[in-house]
């Protein structure tokens, strides 16, 4: 089981240190698929809750609107989501990767690096940016030992299926 927090963010467009990209679009805090390696854990330390990694995704409802405003003027390489996979489970319900694609700045490149197949919902969206890079990362193909590492994302199967539907 996990929480879910609603939050009004003062911001979400961010410079990061992240290689390849200098600008990051933090929307979701927490991610459910609970890779054990996850590199993204010491955010834990700044929230007021305890709960661990996995366990919680704090959802940065006004994104939509900050992202328009403090992304319009910018330049560069820009990367979703910096604080959780910007298509882990919560986002069939919230939408908010979709609603910040729509108002993101077309003019940035975009990267976007996911566990999940459901980022092939959006190709209609990467379309509008004049340079997009897509990944899925792929930890093993045996289902098993992927889930000793990831044990809540999607199956490689599923992974290799949407990189052949996103590049086709
Ligand atoms: S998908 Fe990425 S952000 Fe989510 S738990 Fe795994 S490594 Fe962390």
């Amino acid at each position: 089981m996990f929480k879910i927090y609603e939050v009004k963010a003062k911001s979400v467009f961010h410079k990061t240190k992240i290689p390849d990209a200098d600008w990051g679009v933090n929307y979701y805090r927490g991610c459910t698929h609970n890779c054990i390696y996850c590199y993204l854990k010491f955010l834990c330390r700044w929230r007021k809750q305890k709960e661990k990694w996995g366990e919680f995704v704090d959802v940065k409802i006004n994104a939509p609107e900050l992202v328009a405003k403090e992304s319009k003027n910018k330049k560069g390489v820009a990367i979703l989501c910096t604080g959780g996979d910007a298509y882990q489970p919560i986002e069939k319900k919230y939408q908010l990767t979709r609603k910040v694609l729509q108002n993101l700045n077309t003019n940035l490149r975009l990267l976007v690096l996911t566990k999940s197949n459901l980022i092939v919902r959006d190709v209609d969206l990467f379309r509008r940016f004049k340079r997009c890079e897509l990944g899925l990362t792929i930890t093993a193909l045996n289902e098993s030992v992927k889930k000793v590492f990831e044990p809540l994302s999607p199956s490689s199967h599923a992974r290799l299926d949407a990189l052949k539907k996103i590049k086709g």
